[in-house]
């Protein structure tokens, strides 16, 4: 059931094998990964079922429309290899069951917002951008029943996702909505990249929220003052996943007056929050994490960034505070949309 659609003939074609030759935190020469690609597909042992950061990159250096990080993660649970120590991977499973009873759902029959298991931040859905949508997924004690699961990722544990995700797209479904604009980048991946790579059914229709954001400006765009702010954009991992999406970033910016700062990790190239790395078992996790973060953020200060754009809550728990004592304000994109219009966010002075 929802099996992974891999195409290995697609691999065996493949004259760049960028999945693993761009991978940010192995170093895989070309040969090497002709080697490896079948290896895993085959179900072999590899060190990059081992060696993997879970960054989710590969999805995006894969232009063939191949699926090898999905494939990582299949294998890694298939052969018994967990990324972090499993009593963590217990609890995090534990953490995220979605269907204790079956939730009372209210039909909408108009656009919703789904802003997955971070009801604690429906702050950042508040004002002029967020008229006329209903947000779903706010109360605290039914967040689960909309957790689209995908963060199993980083946990090697697929199945999980296999089992749950689509009884939470019925729960969704069962709204009537007209379409799902997902907060969350994971959401939308799960809902667009995952669903489609495994053969889930999704019947609504999965919005990103960036392009949600930037339509919702431009109806609004006699109220916009331009901002005159330099900024570092933190890509989350999930944005791996729509990275036709990405470009709404630079549009969203140019909308309201905020330059993007020319860096070294950026697009394509955006290195990861590392919270998932510090997690990890292998030794000296912590430490490869911290180094990288720091890099990250030294290249954001280099490149002039007054602040620090996020999107994933996650990435900005882990790095919010780092970019901060570093003199740079971090703040999610929907605040600096808010800003943009004249509203001011909780917090922001
Ligand atoms: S997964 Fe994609 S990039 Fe990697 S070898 Fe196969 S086709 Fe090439
Ligand atoms: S998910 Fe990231 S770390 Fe893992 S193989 Fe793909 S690019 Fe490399």
């Amino acid at each position: 059931m929802h099996e992974l659609r891999f195409d290995q003939d697609l691999c065996r074609g493949c004259s760049t094998q960028e999945c693993l030759t761009k991978c940010q935190y192995m170093e895989i020469d070309r040969e090497t990964a002709q080697k490896e690609i079948p290896k895993i597909a085959r179900g072999e042992d590899s060190f990059v079922l081992h060696e993997c950061a879970t960054c989710y990159a590969c999805e995006e250096y894969c232009t063939s429309g191949n699926h090898p990080f999905y494939l990582i993660v299949e294998k890694q649970e298939a052969r018994g290899i967990s990324p972090v120590p499993r009593p963590l991977i217990q609890r995090a499973v534990n953490i995220g069951i979605p269907f204790r009873g079956r939730p009372e759902i209210e039909e909408i029959n108009g656009p919703v917002l789904n802003i997955g298991a971070f009801s604690e931040l429906k702050d950042l859905i508040q004002g002029k951008l967020f008229e006329g949508i209903t947000p779903i997924s706010t109360d605290e004690r039914k967040m689960f029943h909309y957790f689209c699961q995908l963060m199993y990722l980083h946990y090697g544990k697929d199945s999980v996702i296999k089992e749950r995700l689509p009884g939470i797209i019925e729960t969704i479904a069962r709204h009537r909505p007209t379409e799902v604009v997902c907060f969350h980048d994971e959401c939308y991946g799960a809902y667009t990249s995952y669903c489609e790579a495994h053969g889930i059914a999704v019947p609504f229709r999965p919005v990103h929220f960036y392009e949600y954001l930037y339509n919702r400006l431009v109806e609004l765009k006699d109220m916009i003052r331009p901002l005159n702010l330099k900024a570092a954009y933190q890509r989350p991992c999930s944005s791996r996943l729509s990275p036709d999406k990405h470009r709404f970033v630079g549009r969203i910016f140019d909308l309201i007056g905020v330059e993007g700062v020319k860096r070294e990790f950026v697009d394509e190239n955006a290195l990861c929050c590392a919270g998932a790395i510090e997690g990890q078992k292998q030794e000296g996790s912590r430490k490869r994490a911290a180094m990288q973060q720091q890099k990250n953020v030294e290249d954001m200060k280099k490149a002039g960034a007054e602040v620090c754009v996020f999107n994933c809550p996650a990435c900005f728990q882990t790095l919010g505070g780092i970019v901060a004592r570093n003199g740079i304000r971090p703040i999610h994109m929907s605040d600096l949309c808010r800003l943009a219009v004249g509203e001011t966010p909780a917090g922001w002075r």
